[in-house]
């Protein structure tokens, strides 16, 4: 039998990069390898199994929707469907008028926020689409046009144009809206670029001055949503009312799902015909998802992440080790600041010490682990963590 890894380089496509280790089983907040290693999985997916592995409701839902309904069209409605835009929408907060649409990825719900933005045309005047710089939006074109990150983006250029990345500064909101400007899209955390947090102020700012200039202001959830940062949506925090956000990752719990909830007059924008697709809202994608968000809110996990958010932070900080010179982000969604840009030494050796991290860029960690650990998963983590430090200071 040919090793795993041969058979990887034989036939994936390149793109994909040379993977950590081949995974045949997960629980709760731990995987094993195929050779029946145990690791505890402080990424969950990057930010998806907000459950952990195999949550008993996860799989319940998956087999008994399977097991009824698993997709029929968008010709037709379905109960688990209708349920799932009525609970993002009251999640969101997003009121009398909130309307939902889903597709199948957090990139293809960005497709979708990008093509409403350009709705917002007010007659060919508004040209403009703002989005931050380092933004990480997804890989398809349109989404792509969205990601501020030059290295993903050079190869496929020309992109869907108009899109102008501007930094995440308050002289830099000031000097560019005007109104020309259709939308700018945010992130509340920047995720893929090393848990950025924006400067404090900014979404209220952003919002004041999209409303003056009647441009939408979308908020990309798909990593911080679905509880993650300690309320349902990151934007909460900041006390505002977006247009629009987008979500994914963590909604589905493993199940791919994503989705455009607009708010107010931007749930007017669409009109029949103007967006779809085939697997997009299926039954069995959304009651996974409703399942998922309902044991989020059955068992506490939004409080949960914000209370054991904390606990990390301190967990990593009372480490006291010289590699950490701090740690961004919030509730359970957090970005490990190292002292020297070790990041993928540091991965490697969390590995070996049974501990699965993200180096999200040279000198940063990202942690993202299911929002259902407790004080034992902390106290694993706070182990192995300390011999990854170890490990790592080493090398
Ligand atoms: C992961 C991510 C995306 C892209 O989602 P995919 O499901 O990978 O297409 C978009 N925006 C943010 C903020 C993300 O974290």
């Amino acid at each position: 039998m040919t090793a795993w890894q041969d058979r990887f380089d034989a036939r994936m496509m390149r793109s994909l990069g040379k993977p950590l280790a081949k995974l045949a089983r997960g629980e709760g907040a731990r995987v094993w390898d195929d050779e029946g290693r145990e690791y505890l999985d402080f990424l969950a997916g990057i930010a998806v199994n907000s459950l952990g592995h195999a949550h008993p409701v996860f799989v319940e839902a998956v087999s008994r929707q399977a097991a009824t309904l698993a997709h029929v069209s968008n010709y037709f409605a379905t109960e688990p469907a209708l349920a799932l835009a009525e609970r993002v929408v009251r999640l969101s907060g997003a009121g009398d008028r909130g309307r939902a649409w889903f597709g199948n990825s957090g990139a293809e719900a960005n497709e979708a926020a990008f093509k409403l933005a350009r709705l917002n045309n007010s007659g060919g005047a508004r040209t403009r689409v703002l989005a931050l710089v380092d933004a990480f939006h997804g890989r398809t074109m349109g989404s792509l046009a969205l990601t501020g990150k030059p290295h993903m983006r050079q190869a496929f250029e020309p992109l869907p144009g108009g899109v102008e990345h501007i930094p995440a500064t308050f002289e830099a909101l000031e000097a560019n809206l005007d109104d020309a400007v259709a939308a700018l899209i945010v992130e509340p955390i920047q995720g893929e670029a090393g848990v950025v947090e924006l400067p404090d102020g900014f979404l209220e700012r952003a919002r004041e001055l999209t409303r003056r200039h009647g441009a939408l202001l979308i908020v990309d959830e798909i990593q911080t949503g679905a509880g993650r940062t300690g309320a349902w949506f990151g934007f909460q925090h900041a006390g505002i009312t977006p247009d629009a956000i987008t979500i994914a990752k963590g909604i589905g719990g493993g199940m791919p799902i994503g989705g455009l909830v607009t708010f107010g007059h931007a749930s007017d924008l669409f009109q029949k015909g103007m967006h779809g697709s085939t697997f997009g809202g299926n039954p069995l994608a959304t009651a996974v998802a409703g399942a998922v968000l309902g044991e989020i809110e059955r068992a506490g996990l939004v409080e949960n992440a914000a209370r054991r958010g904390v606990q990390l932070r301190e967990r990593i900080l009372g480490l006291g080790s010289p590699l950490v010179s701090g740690v961004r982000g919030r509730g359970l969604l957090a970005g490990v600041a190292l002292a020297e840009p070790i990041a993928t030494r540091v991965q490697a050796a969390a590995l070996e010490s049974g501990l699965i991290v993200n180096a999200a860029n040279d000198s940063t960690i990202r942690l993202a682990p299911p929002l259902i650990i407790g004080d034992a998963e902390l106290d694993e983590f706070e182990a192995r963590f300390a011999r990854t430090l170890d490990l790592a200071g080493r090398g």
